[in-house]
């Protein structure tokens, strides 16, 4: 294991928990900070393992090895919201810096707990329910009608723990996980099912602010998030025509959750834009949080001041934060999905070419269908052109357009 080298003059070390692309893109603005950073990678030849010298292998899940890491680090943060309680507590007890905190995490692991929370502080949600049995499906489906949304509490992303069902038949399997989970004590399924009204939204937006452990927070503008199939393709920056009362109140609520959470670090609020079924007023509800940089905050490496990977550093070492100003009225984000080319090279090469004020983000990954290997930013003024370039260049990347 080569150990972390630290920069002369008393520059510290960020230890990251998990090798995959946020770890990775944390990389260039840590170099310029002069901070050292430090990653503990599934696998030597993780996104983040190719370019960061100290990457130590192990599990998150492991105890002694994520103790053995974190010795060596003066802060750790995490790549990922999947380290487990006990690993967090035993951290905890160390005394080891963690930022986010156990408690503040504790609300992007378990979609559950989050509703709770963010009932209990008065935050717009949609109609939700804990739901252990068939009843209780029932139950919930009788009072905002079929269908409905059923999520699992834990370990679900890009759509993976969700889903539309129209009877409490299609929940069968999930219901009899939740079972066995529940007698285990352990489980993605322990609590039961959230359940949640198909909210009818105009569109999906997002608020990514961040949060220092001294309570200095700055706030990127609201971008819209578009997705394809549950997972984000495309996002654009700031969310075009949004009611400017609708960017205040959305900023401000991310914000509030973000201290009464005592959240620390980047930290993304995932909304759905409504309208008022009597006035017909554009408004929120909050779909879920993620505690640290998020896809929904990729434009900022090229868009903002201050990128959203440099930010997190910021925050969790409590420097003072950068400003999140736009640097061009519109940003655009397209996801680069694994597509057909085994060579990428060759393809990243011609979308370079043909479109020299593209910023090309490739994570390092192997290419395996739908799965998020890259991005492209682009920032100006012509918001469809802008749209149709970031979109062609990640189309070509990932193979579904040859020309
Ligand atoms: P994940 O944790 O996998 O990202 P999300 O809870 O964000 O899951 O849900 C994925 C997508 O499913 C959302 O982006 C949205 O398009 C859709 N979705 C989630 N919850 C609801 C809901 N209550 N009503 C309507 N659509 C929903």
């Amino acid at each position: 294991m080569t150990s972390p080298q630290r920069a002369p003059g008393g520059f510290p070390v960020v230890g990251v928990i998990g090798g995959g692309q946020l770890a990775r893109m944390c990389a260039g603005p840590a170099a310029e900070l002069a901070v050292s950073l430090s990653v503990l990678a599934e696998a030597p030849d993780a996104a983040a393992a190719q370019v960061i010298p100290s990457a130590p292998v192990g599990s998150h899940t492991d105890v002694d090895a994520v103790l053995a890491f974190a010795a060596e680090c003066d802060v750790v943060t995490f790549d990922h919201e999947h380290v487990p309680p006990e690993v967090l507590a035993a951290l905890e007890e160390r005394g080891v810096p963690l930022h986010p905190s156990p408690a503040a995490l504790v609300f992007a692991q378990d979609k559950l707990a989050m509703r709770h929370r963010l009932t209990e502080i008065d935050v717009a949600c949609p109609a939700w329910a804990q739901a252990r049995t068939a009843a209780d499906v029932e139950t919930f489906a009788e009072q905002v009608g079929w269908p409905i949304v059923a999520k699992t509490p834990r370990g679900g992303y890009d759509g993976k723990g969700v889903r539309v069902v129209g009877s409490v038949e299609e929940l069968a399997d999930w219901l009899e996980r939740a079972d066995s989970d529940a007698a285990q004590g352990s489980g993605p399924l322990r609590d039961g099912l959230l359940l949640e009204e198909k909210v009818d939204f105009v569109r999906e937006l997002a608020v990514l602010v961040a949060r220092s452990p001294s309570d200095q927070a700055a706030a990127w503008p609201v971008v819209e998030t578009v997705q394809t199939d549950g997972i984000c393709t495309e996002v654009l920056a700031p969310a075009p025509d949004l009611d400017p009362h609708l960017a205040a109140v959305a900023t401000e609520a991310a914000l509030r959750i973000a201290e009464d959470l005592g959240v620390t670090g980047v930290f993304a609020v995932e909304m759905f834009e409504v309208r008022d079924p009597e006035t017909g007023a554009p408004e929120y509800v909050v779909n879920e949080l993620a505690m640290r940089p998020h896809n929904s905050g990729h434009w900022s490496m090229d868009g903002a001041v201050t990128g959203q990977f440099e930010q997190h550093l910021r925050a969790v070492l409590d420097l003072p934060l950068g400003s999140p100003a736009p640097r061009a009225p519109w940003t655009v984000m397209a996801n680069v999905l694994g597509g057909d080319y085994p060579e990428l090279y060759p393809a990243y090469r011609h979308v370079m070419a043909r479109d020299p004020g593209l910023k090309v983000h490739l994570y390092g990954k192997s290419v395996r269908p739908g799965r998020k290997i890259g991005h492209v930013n682009v920032s100006g003024t012509d918001l469809a052109d802008l749209r149709e370039r970031a979109q062609h260049a990640a189309d070509y990347l990932t193979g579904v357009v040859t020309e």
